[in-house]
């Protein structure tokens, strides 16, 4: 019997950080969104981490917000700390992390979705998703409601069959002791969705007026602060800071964690989930790395609403009498009050190459799915992708072709299609060094290459299209201003030079060539500079970056013209990789599992060797010809 039925264009499964940003695209694009989550109090939830951003995490951010996503203007709104990280290194691994108020951040989020037309907030548990003839129709909740959409978004983290674990003790709930959603993973293993256990963990929670800070080192703020939305006026948000602390594991530490190995359900097998290695925990990297003789913890304030520390780099199962005894021993902690245990967590998630560079499943028409479901980890992957499923499920039902960003556009291109060519087999976290175009890919110039294509999707409004416009044009003309300064050999040119420790002039040189110069730059040069337009800051960051890393930036643009020779030969979704001989028996067999849809995408695909592309390649260009002459 139906208790209740509604009809919605968009179901969202989840309203953690993949679940907000697909629902606030649905809704903004003017779609009916009904957004379920197992506790309305938990709206974009941090249960790890309090932070967003750091190292390649900030330039998802930076790119969400290029396209319109809420993120960066959340966590702008509820950051106590932000630190650029990374400036002694080049400007393609510049990161912005922000320390947020936890609670806040929750706060502001729901507050925006609650405010935003279209969008529906249901607190309930989805137990299946109801599919005819190979398309989504409707989910159908614990109750028996049944809630009818043309889509449908899986977006459901670490709540599948969730279970909690520290020593001995293993509870069946999500994180922070909400309910696991223990119905929905079945729903999914009938449709057809090949389902897997991975696991993560997180570390214990300190008082802080437990805590000796006088025996650690401070991590203060930046001082001016960036924002990570590229809508945020910079002046709005200079504030006072909350500071993290440094301090180290010693020895003493690792000889507890050592001498208990054994009750750790982590090495004991009780944890059956895959755990990501570039994330362990701690008694991992005591075991892992057992020459080193310390390793970094940083205290991390949870939020201005609390004493609460979280201890960045203690994640860890052990049982609660050695969390004690360990976190005792490091300095500053020996009296540390305990609020909260580290515990790892288990649950379900999905094999992502069943989906397609869209997020939507090859197999079934109108379900996608993104974020942690996805074997992903981390705030911002989750946004990232929710942002896109949110984008391309509208666009399936306004029967639009989905937008996929491939790898030379942005670190979520690289993101997605990792998760559905690369068979991960632990949680997938992003890093610089898995964006073989990271040069070009830079958190500062995300608006360059990302808004135009928010603005086609219709969630940038025309004003902030404009002022793109307007910055491109500005950054170009300036490019070309500077190109055509050139700078004789003068007392004042060879003052500043000598100033900066650089090479005398001998005979005259362009204001390029300086910029050049590692120890010089487009601001350092500025008052060699007569005719220099007044211009905006990141206008003149672009410029001193375009003009100084030329070189290393044309050749890696030359690198993508190669790259995107392949990417752009689709392969027909109905390929019959029995019919085309002289492919390797591996090649085919991961061919027919996989799916890929391009012949760039098939090259990634580990087990497809250069010479099967080419043979693909061959095939898919005789059966083009064909298909002309028929
Ligand atoms: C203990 C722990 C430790 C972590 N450690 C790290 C780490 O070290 N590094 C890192 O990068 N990330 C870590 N994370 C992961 C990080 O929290 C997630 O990456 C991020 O929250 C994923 O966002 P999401 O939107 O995919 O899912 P989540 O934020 O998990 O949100 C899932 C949402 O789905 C809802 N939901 C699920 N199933 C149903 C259902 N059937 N019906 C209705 N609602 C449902 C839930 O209510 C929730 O709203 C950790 C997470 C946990 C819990």
């Amino acid at each position: 019997m139906t208790l209740i039925s509604e009809q919605y264009d968009i179901a969202i499964i989840g309203a953690g950080h993949a679940g907000c940003e697909a629902a606030l695209a649905g809704a903004r694009l003017g779609k009916q969104v009904i957004l379920f989550t197992v506790s309305a109090d938990s709206i974009a939830m941090m249960p790890c981490n309090p932070n967003i951003g750091g190292t390649s995490k900030g330039h998802l951010v930076r790119e969400v917000d290029a396209l319109g996503g809420e993120m960066g203007r959340n966590i702008d709104k509820t950051f106590i700390q932000s630190r650029m990280l990374n400036k002694s290194k080049g400007p393609a691994v510049y990161s912005l992390r922000a320390q947020a108020d936890k609670q806040r951040y929750s706060a502001e989020m729901r507050k925006t979705l609650e405010n935003t037309p279209g969008l529906k907030i249901r607190q309930t548990e989805v137990r299946s998703i109801d599919i005819e003839n190979g398309a989504v129709v409707s989910v159908t909740t614990v109750s028996g409601a049944v809630y009818y959409c043309k889509a449908a978004i899986l977006c459901t983290g670490t709540y599948l069959r969730a279970r909690c674990i520290y020593g001995e003790v293993s509870m069946a709930t999500g994180p922070n002791g909400l309910p696991a959603a223990n119905l929905l993973t079945e729903s999914l293993v009938n449709a057809g969705i090949r389902v897997r256990r991975f696991k993560t963990g997180t570390p214990a929670r300190v008082d802080a007026r437990s805590l000796d800070f006088s025996r650690m080192e401070e991590q203060p703020g930046d001082v001016p602060i960036t924002p990570f939305s590229f809508e945020t006026d910079p002046e709005s948000i200079q504030k006072p800071q909350v500071s993290c602390w440094l301090t180290y594991t010693n020895e003493e530490t690792h000889q507890i964690i050592r001498d208990n190995l054994d009750r750790s359900p982590l090495f004991s097998g009780v944890i059956e989930g895959t755990g990501p290695r570039y994330c362990p925990s701690i008694e991992d990297k005591v075991v892992r790395f057992a020459e080193k003789d310390r390793h970094q913890l940083f205290l991390e304030p949870e939020g201005l609403y609390t004493n609460e520390m979280y201890i960045s780099g203690m994640s860890s199962s052990m049982p609660e009498d050695v969390q004690e005894r360990m976190i005792h021993t490091v300095p500053g902690m020996e009296h540390a009050h305990i609020v909260r245990n580290a515990y790892a967590i288990e649950y379900d998630c999905l094999d992502a190459t069943q989906l397609k560079a869209s997020l939507e499943f090859k197999e079934i028409k109108g379900l996608f799915s993104a974020g942690q479901s996805n074997g992903s980890s981390g705030y911002e992957e989750a946004a990232a992708q929710g942002l896109m499923a949110g984008i391309n499920a509208v666009r399936l039902i306004n029967g639009e072709e989905p937008i996929v960003l491939d790898r030379s556009q942005a670190y979520i291109g690289v993101l997605i299609d990792d998760l559905i060519t690369k068979e991960t087999n632990e949680p997938y976290r992003m890093m610089t060094s898995r964006a073989e175009y990271r040069l070009l890919l830079r958190q500062d110039n995300a608006d360059l290459r990302l808004t135009k294509i928010g603005y086609e999707a219709g969630l940038i409004p025309q004003e902030r299209y404009e002022r793109l416009l307007k910055k491109e044009s500005q950054i170009n003309s300036e490019i070309e201003r500077v190109g055509k300064v050139f700078l004789g050999v003068r007392s004042e040119v060879q003052e500043l030079l000598a100033q900066r420790g650089s090479t005398p002039l001998i005979s005259g040189a362009s204001l390029s060539e300086l910029i050049k110069r590692p120890e010089l730059d487009y601001e350092i040069l500025a008052p060699l500079d007569k005719e220099r337009p007044k211009l905006p800051a990141d206008v003149r960051e672009q410029v001193n970056i375009a003009i100084k890393y030329e070189g290393y930036i044309r050749r890696q643009e030359e690198q993508v013209e190669r790259f995107k020779k392949l990417e752009v030969k689709r392969i027909p979704a109905d390929t019959d990789y029995d019919k085309i001989g002289s492919l390797r028996l591996e090649a085919r067999q991961k061919l027919k599992k996989l799916r890929p849809e391009s012949l760039g995408q098939a090259s990634r695909i580990s087990g497809v060797s250069p010479a099967d592309i080419s043979v693909l390649n061959v095939w898919l260009e005789k059966n083009r010809r064909a298909g002309e002459h028929e």
